[in-house]
């Protein structure tokens, strides 16, 4: 409904109200009492219909009283949000030892109602807060995990209006907008359909190969989940597809021997890899989508005089798509495969050859089904930061969504509000600006509305 039109609807019906309200007041004496109470109630019902509207946007509850009432607050305590990213920031989350972070995230959780916040198998943390009944169950969680190794100092500092510490953005961002979510829905008194389930899961980064949410979607809330929405870095844009990618380390093996003594005789594992990588590089991706290979991380030998018995490169190649995913990961196999045989082939009189495996670093599935900006979780996404005054774009990335992407599950990543850069390196910053609140607000409406609200929305 145009917000106008509500306006009006209003109106005339306040002006019903008083009209026959007033009739009978008049009769039993006690017209002045009532007019007081009356002029007051209509003053509060047009200051509060007239106090800034949002827009309205599809079918979006932007003036439901439970949301505007959670609007206020986050509004009201947004430096507890920043205070709250700060010092979970500054407990160490390295990949797979997320646990401190998480045991005080479910206190957190815990001091803001949620008493029954769980921590599973994995160290996922995990708040479920009922809904009144035929709604969708909506799942939204940021992640403890960072890239940053043990031992790397993440105290946070202040200069001005920016906040620099490894992790504040990514996520730490994230972490605080899922508690201002779980503590403006209860302030908020908001009641949804669907259950929402407020999640801090572990192992989104790239060695964690999605671990968190593959426990979630997998196992814990296998077939439960149906929708999902990770919170994610910084600023006001939407992640809507899925990049996968195939990340693998590839280990040559050989015989090794004298740089002198042994030429001629032996094959190196070194040069096979040196002539694998040769290989990928002349690699033309397949066309189409976009997708991608590279070559990161080189190791392997054992001194400058010896014919190298070892060699490892990790590898990583992404695609939107399936079926160029599945190409490049055939051309890269292949390259190897002719590198190796050629490497062979060099020393025919070598009594071993060079062998070759790929252990998996990580897979990160490609989306089943390709989500447009019209699909409806995107597009509520989209409605709710223009009921916001929030520009947000499109894109696609590897995030934690990609998992329920794979399983046909409407997902999104959103980021988190606010500015930020540096992410994944020293001196990563976070800036809240004169907007960041609505980073929660805009997380917290796509909550409401995908999980709908009695009487004002029909997920
Ligand atoms: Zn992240």
């Amino acid at each position: 409904m145009h917000p106008r039109n509500h306006l009006y609807i209003r109106l005339t019906a306040i002006r019903t109200a008083l009209s026959s309200v007033f009739g009978s007041a008049l009769a039993i004496g006690a017209a002045a009492t009532l007019a007081a109470t009356l002029a007051a109630t209509l003053a509060a019902t047009l200051a509060a219909t007239l106090a800034a509207p949002l827009a309205a946007q599809g079918s979006l509850p932007v003036n439901d009283p439970g949301i505007r009432r959670a609007f206020d607050a986050i509004q009201s305590w947004n430096s507890w949000i920043l205070e709250n990213q700060v010092s979970l920031c500054e407990i160490p989350a390295p990949p797979f030892k997320e646990q401190v972070r998480g045991i005080e995230f479910r206190k957190r959780l815990i001091a803001l109602g949620y008493r029954d916040t769980k921590i599973d198998v994995v160290g996922n943390v995990i708040a479920e807060r009922a809904g009144r009944g035929g709604g969708p169950t909506v799942m939204i969680s940021g992640h403890l995990d960072t890239v940053f190794p043990e031992g790397t100092d993440v105290s946070v500092k202040k200069e001005g209006e920016r906040y620099t510490g490894a992790g504040i953005g990514d996520d730490c961002r994230g972490l605080a907008v899922i508690l201002a979510v779980a503590r403006a829905l209860n302030e908020g008194r908001i009641q949804t359909l669907g259950t929402v389930i407020l999640v801090a899961n572990v192992g989104e980064e790239g060695p964690g190969n999605l671990r968190g949410v593959r426990e979630l979607f997998n196992n814990g809330y296998k077939g439960k989940i149906d929708r999902y929405i990770s919170v994610d870095g910084t600023g006001f844009d939407v992640t809507s597809r899925a990049v996968g990618s195939n990340r693998y380390n590839v280990v040559f093996t050989g015989p090794g021997g004298h740089s002198y003594g042994a030429f001629g005789r032996v094959p190196s594992a070194i040069h096979a890899m040196g002539r694998a990588i040769a290989l990928i590089d002349e690699i033309v991706p397949p066309p189409g989508i976009k997708t991608t290979y590279n070559v990161g991380v080189i190791k392997g030998g054992t001194s400058v005089n010896t014919i190298s018995p070892d060699g490892s490169m990790e590898v990583d190649m992404r695609s939107e798509s399936v079926d160029n995913l599945a190409k490049i990961d055939e051309m890269i196999h292949d390259a190897v495969a002719r590198a190796v045989s050629a490497e062979n082939a060099r020393w025919p009189n070598s009594p071993a050859k060079i062998t070759v495996k790929f252990d998996t670093i990580g897979i990160r599935p490609v989306g089943r089904v390709v989500q447009t900006d019209a699909t409806p979780i995107i597009k509520t996404a989209l409605d709710a930061a223009l009921a916001l005054d929030i520009e947000a774009k499109t894109s696609a990335s590897s995030t934690d969504s990609n998992l329920p992407m794979s399983l046909g599950i409407p997902a999104m990543t959103i980021d988190g509000g606010g500015r930020g850069g540096n992410s994944h390196a020293a001196g990563e910053w976070y800036e809240d600006g004169a907007t960041g609140y609505k980073g929660p607000q805009w997380a917290l409406l796509i909550v409401a509305s995908l999980a709908g609200l009695a009487g004002t929305t029909t997920p």
